[in-house]
């Protein structure tokens, strides 16, 4: 009992570095049974922590962003690459190739579970990224499962550019409008991990960890000021022509709210 409040003490000490206009965004309430952070309390990362990590980064030869999909059967959101493709695009500043559509690896996908081993697609996926890639981010229909998780929406190495997300259980399928959030949520949030940023601890955020459909629901799609200060950094974007790109690829993705917030970060003053 006695060692509980030095443990809070520590954890307060934890703050965020970088602060955005004031009421934008929400810090994170503590987390509650059965949330990302409950299960896994993972510490988070400031943005001086960030920059002294060695995050992936963009190098003279390595700038184009791939996506890879894995489909096995077609989309059934026929936009959902060319969106994901458009809003990586404005994300990262970053060309857009989406590879031609081809077979999962052998050894990818596990036949006894049905499910697609994000660890063992991820080797194959590292040797054959492209000379020119910053990352790859590969897409499955399949059900997905990483590591000693029985199945998860996403996985995103911090440091080996790659990952990948499966589109089997985001559900929405009579809510095609929701199916495209969260897909393309999905995608942003995944290609965040593969510049390097963990979970985020600190604010609403889109790298805000999510072990249900309703937690990840709940994250917005706007990095918080902390994330988006270290994506910046890293790409040398603008964060305001950013959030301004962005409005107009959510706004063209029919993520109307998401647009919204985009434009209402840009405009706020803080
Ligand atoms: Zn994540
Ligand atoms: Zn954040």
């Amino acid at each position: 009992m006695r060692l509980l409040p030095l443990a809070l003490l520590l954890l307060a000490a934890r703050e965020p570095d970088v602060e955005g206009p004031k009421g934008l965004f929400r810090r994170l309430p503590p987390a509650e049974p059965g949330e990302w952070l409950f299960v896994f309390p993972e510490e988070g990362q400031t943005f001086a922590e960030y920059r002294k990590a060695d995050p992936v980064r963009p190098t003279r030869e390595r700038r184009t962003v791939y996506l890879a999909p894995f489909l096995t059967r077609p989309a059934r959101d026929p936009g959902m690459l060319p969106a994901m493709a458009a809003l990586l695009q404005a994300s990262f500043s970053a060309e857009v190739r989406v590879l031609p559509p081809r077979p999962l690896p052998s050894g990818a996908y596990v036949r006894a579970r049905r499910q697609v081993s994000a660890f063992a697609l991820a080797p194959h996926l590292v040797r054959e990224l492209p000379a020119d890639a910053l990352l790859v981010l590969a897409v499955t229909d399949r059900d997905l499962f990483v590591g000693d998780l029985s199945h998860a929406f996403g996985w995103g190495s911090l440091k080996l550019r790659v990952g990948v997300l499966s589109t089997a259980r985001l559900g929405a399928e009579d809510d095609p409008p929701l199916a495209r959030r969260r897909t393309m949520t999905l995608a942003l949030h995944e290609a965040g991990h593969l510049l390097s940023l963990p979970h985020c601890t600190f604010y609403r955020c889109l790298m805000n960890g999510a072990l249900t459909i309703e937690e990840a629901d709940a994250r917005p799609a706007a990095l918080c000021p902390v994330c988006r200060a270290k994506l910046c950094w890293n790409l040398g974007t603008d964060p305001l022509a950013r959030e301004r790109a962005l409005a107009g690829a959510f706004a063209r993705a029919g993520m109307e709210c998401d647009a919204r917030d985009a434009l209402t970060i840009a405009e706020t003053k803080g």
